[in-house]
């Protein structure tokens, strides 16, 4: 058995690894360090010393020094700094794209979506549209639709990994989606947005990609045909509970849409 082997059984899987929250960790580190002053004042350094490697080793493989600190965190912890804790995510499938606009605006202005008390509804004729696209478009005319951005230098690889479908570009992750079929409604839409778009030269690429990203919200239709569920998952991580919002197929069971702390 391997030294690495030993120490992976040895962790704490559940507050460990990719589930390591790196915010709790940081509080412990602190925690532990403020512990170690204390021990140096009114001891030794030494014992200062051998107390702060101990902390640290527990940290290391448990995750966390104080028992308990994930459910305090959830249950006592006031929403002020509770907030600063919190994991935040932005909607992956818009990494490597970034801009900042008024996404929901720039959607009811050009009636592809309308508010009705307060909730979008997305235009019938756009929906329609979109659904035509998506059960007719295949992956490769969806991966081609991403490698036409001006920012594309080579071919993409795409590869699921850890529950997503992700397109690598240069050896960096460039884009994530849920799942392969939300990728082809994604471009899809992409592909629908400029005839529904008043204006379309005044978005750029990156924009209408990122239009289409919330536009995932309102996905109408599998690429395999199949109906969308919608249901709110609680997932709880190591300092917090979180609900979050998931599309999914009827029929293939694909995850089309993630959305967490959901309206
Ligand atoms: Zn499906």
């Amino acid at each position: 058995m391997s030294i690495q082997t030993i120490v992976d059984r040895l962790k704490n899987p559940k507050y460990t690894g990719t589930n390591r929250c790196l915010k709790c960790t940081y509080v412990n580190v602190a925690i532990a360090s403020v512990g170690g002053g204390i021990i140096a004042f009114y001891g030794t350094l030494l014992h200062a010393g051998l107390a702060f490697v101990v902390a640290l080793c527990v940290i290391y493989f448990w995750g966390y020094l104080i028992p308990g600190t994930p459910r305090i965190t959830k249950q006592y912890f006031p929403a002020s700094l509770y907030s600063v804790f919190h994991h935040t995510r932005g909607n992956e499938s818009q990494q490597g794209f970034e801009g900042v606009f008024d996404v929901e605006q720039v959607i009811v202005q050009n009636n592809i979506a309308s508010l009705e008390e307060e909730d979008l509804q997305l235009d019938p004729a756009f929906r329609n549209d979109w659904s035509n696209k998506i059960t007719s478009m295949s992956f490769e005319d969806a991966a081609y639709g991403l490698e036409s951005f001006p920012n594309i230098k080579t071919e993409l690889t795409f590869r699921n990994t850890g529950g997503k479908f992700c397109a690598r570009h240069l050896g960096e992750q460039l884009a994530v989606w849920e799942s392969k079929e939300a990728c082809i409604a994604h471009f899809a839409g992409m592909e629908v947005l400029p005839s529904h778009l008043q204006t379309e030269d005044q978005y750029t690429l990156e924009e209408q990609y990122q239009l289409v990203g919330s536009l995932r919200l309102f996905t109408p239709i599998c690429p395999c045909g199949g109906g969308i569920t919608e249901k709110i998952e609680t997932i709880e991580s190591c300092c917090d509970i979180r609900e979050t919002l998931v599309l999914n197929c009827s029929d293939c069971g694909a995850q089309l849409f993630e959305m967490q702390d959901p309206p």
